[in-house]
């Protein structure tokens, strides 16, 4: 998974969506508790809010049957597509109508500092494209588990929090006063079973 290394960072992030690339041995680590359980070889899978691909290529590199990426940033998209085979869809995921069923979803949404709620559509579309049969692996701040929860029991899902790591983020926009701020992200397995 060192492959993992060679996903590009954004090249202009925007702030108001959150683009924060996923540390990659954060993002390997979650791919990892996924395919222990056998939801990656020989799954469809589907990244959502795929930036630059991260969740997409670790997916591709354990023998996902299909990868599907979805993201409102076209040009993050293109990036994607270059670095992972797969097909790449731009869209707003609170819009995304999925066209047929997934069975494992990766995502690591924005957790709503910029727009409250922003992360909220994400459990919804990833409900509606596993068709409540398959599982949603995603961070978040754990400090939000009840709120997850909540939307976890509105979906019909289980929710487990699988890891913890403590996740750097460098400062990257104006309102970012300190170099390095670390805060801690957890890793959640979303199941319908
Ligand atoms: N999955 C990537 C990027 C995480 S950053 C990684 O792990 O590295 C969050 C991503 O969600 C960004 O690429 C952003 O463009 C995308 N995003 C934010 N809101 C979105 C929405 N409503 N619909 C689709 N994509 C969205």
């Amino acid at each position: 998974m060192a492959r993992l290394e060679a996903v590009p960072d954004f090249a202009a992030p925007q702030a108001s969506l959150e683009q924060y690339r996923t540390p990659p041995e954060v993002a390997a680590d979650l791919l990892w508790e996924a395919h222990h359980e056998g939801a990656v070889t020989g799954r469809d899978v589907l990244d959502l809010g795929c930036g630059t691909g991260m969740f997409s290529l670790g997916a591709h590199l354990l023998g996902a049957s299909s990868v599907t990426g979805v993201d409102v940033d076209g040009a993050a998209l293109e990036v994607a597509s270059a670095i992972v085979p797969g097909e790449f869809v731009a869209a707003d995921v609170a819009q995304w109508q999925p066209p047929r069923t997934y069975d494992t979803v990766f995502m690591n949404p924005p957790f709503g500092a910029q727009q409250r709620g922003a992360d909220r559509p994400f459990y919804a579309c990833a409900a509606a494209a596993v068709d409540r049969r398959g599982t949603c692996w995603f961070l978040a701040q754990p400090r939000t588990e009840r709120f997850l929860g909540g939307q976890a029991h509105a979906l019909g899902a289980s929710l487990e929090r699988v890891r913890s790591w403590k996740y750097p983020i460098e400062a990257r926009f104006p309102f970012h006063e300190r170099p390095v701020q670390v805060f801690e992200v957890a890793g959640y397995r979303m199941a319908w079973e």
